[in-house]
């Protein structure tokens, strides 16, 4: 957030000039998770890292070693990390009897609780050793992952980065070790090497859920759909929302549904930031852009959102209604029509901040600040923001029904 305030000075000069989606880049998502912790040795040293670097990742811990290690495990729920069970002693499930396997995942999730307080593990099983019986009997959503660039042998810690890096994907889940000096080692360089590839680290559940995917007892996940793949679904947190916007007429769908997982238009955005403020009457003293017929459906907004500054042009003055428009991009447009109405004054002592705000373009930090002190944060932003992501229509209902309420 400091890093927010201190430029904010740019951010007003730099709100002076042309917005453009040419820039945007979706934030690839992936997840860090480490097995066969906690050990009293390497966990704090990753811990360590996870903390300087603010990147939160998932810990598949064993049962039977978590007495005398309950300060680690806190330390690590505390900070975000996402807490997961790797079996009461390690062996192999495919050995033991559904009973057995059942009491291992039942120890171990009732030690857990007993140290975080939380419920709910998510379950690798050791060595993915795995069957049909073996998922059933497991009864909670089984994490495998998509690279793993030791494969079971001692792998010194720079290349364990070197193919870590080079098998990393969008979606993916990437497994290491809390227990060897090789894996807290490639952490650090892990982290840097994937922030400058463009990847934000998040844990599994929020990789699942930012996806799309309800994890299912039972059921393997090795990673998550790529950005765009099972969007659709991502649409019913906002459901109250979605409703209040569709009954009010200010965010219609077509004939074949609402599509909340679409990404937001210019075209959309216009229209209904100008139906949200109000359906104001533009006096035509601005040119409309040239791309846009005026038999148009957004032709009247578009007007509008130009002479009041809500929308500026593209680098050659055209609109290009069709393109998608970024989170801070929209953030930008109702700050924007906030102040045209006179409501974007501060509300709040605690404003919404994410470890990746330092990825908001500078033209768009004063409009993100805006809203933020105006006191929204969205439920769907758990742990980054993904400034750069499109808004989808949810995202645009959820923002847009918390300012009708104001
Ligand atoms: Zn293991």
């Amino acid at each position: 957030m400091k890093k927010l305030f201190r430029c904010l000075a740019i951010a007003l000069a730099a709100s002076l000039t042309i917005v453009s989606v040419a820039a945007a880049r979706p934030a690839k998502l992936i997840a860090l998770t480490f097995d066969d912790g906690p050990s009293p040795e390497y966990t704090p040293q990753v811990l360590d890292v996870l903390e300087r670097k603010q990147v939160n990742a998932t810990f598949f811990l064993v049962g039977r070693w978590l007495s005398g290690n309950e300060a680690i495990l806190r330390r690590m729920a505390a900070g975000g990390n996402q807490i997961a069970s790797h079996t009461w002693d390690h062996v192999e499930l495919t050995e033991l009897s559904d009973r057995e396997i059942q009491k291992s995942v039942a120890d171990t999730a009732a030690k857990l609780t007993e140290i975080t307080g939380q419920t709910g593990f998510m379950v690798r099983p050791p060595y993915g050793s795995r069957s049909p019986r073996v998922l059933q009997a497991i009864g909670a959503p089984v994490i495998l992952w998509s690279v793993d660039a030791a494969a079971g042998k001692t792998v010194p810690a720079k290349e364990l980065v070197r193919r870590t890096l080079s098998r990393a994907s969008d979606g993916g889940i990437i497994l290491l070790h809390d227990t060897t000096a090789a894996n807290a080692d490639a952490v650090e360089g892990i982290i840097d090497g994937l922030h400058s590839r463009g990847y934000e680290f998040v844990t599994v559940a929020e990789l699942l859920r930012l996806r799309g995917v309800s994890p299912q007892s039972g059921v393997l996940y090795r990673k998550a759909p790529a950005a765009g793949k099972g969007a659709e679904t991502s649409g019913t947190w906002a459901s109250g929302a979605i409703r209040t916007m569709a009954d009010r007429g200010y965010m219609t769908g077509d004939g074949s549904g609402w599509h909340p997982g679409r990404a937001l238009s210019r075209a959309q955005a216009v229209t209904v930031l100008w139906r949200v403020g109000g359906r104001m009457a533009e006096n035509g003293s601005e040119p409309a852009f040239p791309d846009v017929p005026q038999s148009a459906y957004y032709a009247r907004a578009a007007a509008w959102a130009r002479e009041n500054g809500v929308l500026r042009g593209e680098k050659d003055g055209s609109m290009n209604p069709n393109a998608p428009v970024t989170r801070e991009e929209f953030y930008v447009m109702l700050a924007r029509l906030a102040r045209r109405k006179g409501n974007d004054g501060a509300r709040t002592d605690k404003p919404a901040a994410y470890p990746d705000d330092a990825r908001i373009d500078r033209w768009a930090l004063l409009g993100v600040e805006t809203v933020r002190n105006m006191g929204f944060s969205s439920r769907n932003d758990v742990e980054i923001f993904r400034p750069r992501d499109w808004t989808t229509r949810a995202e645009a209902a959820e923002v847009l029904n918390w300012y009708i309420g104001l």
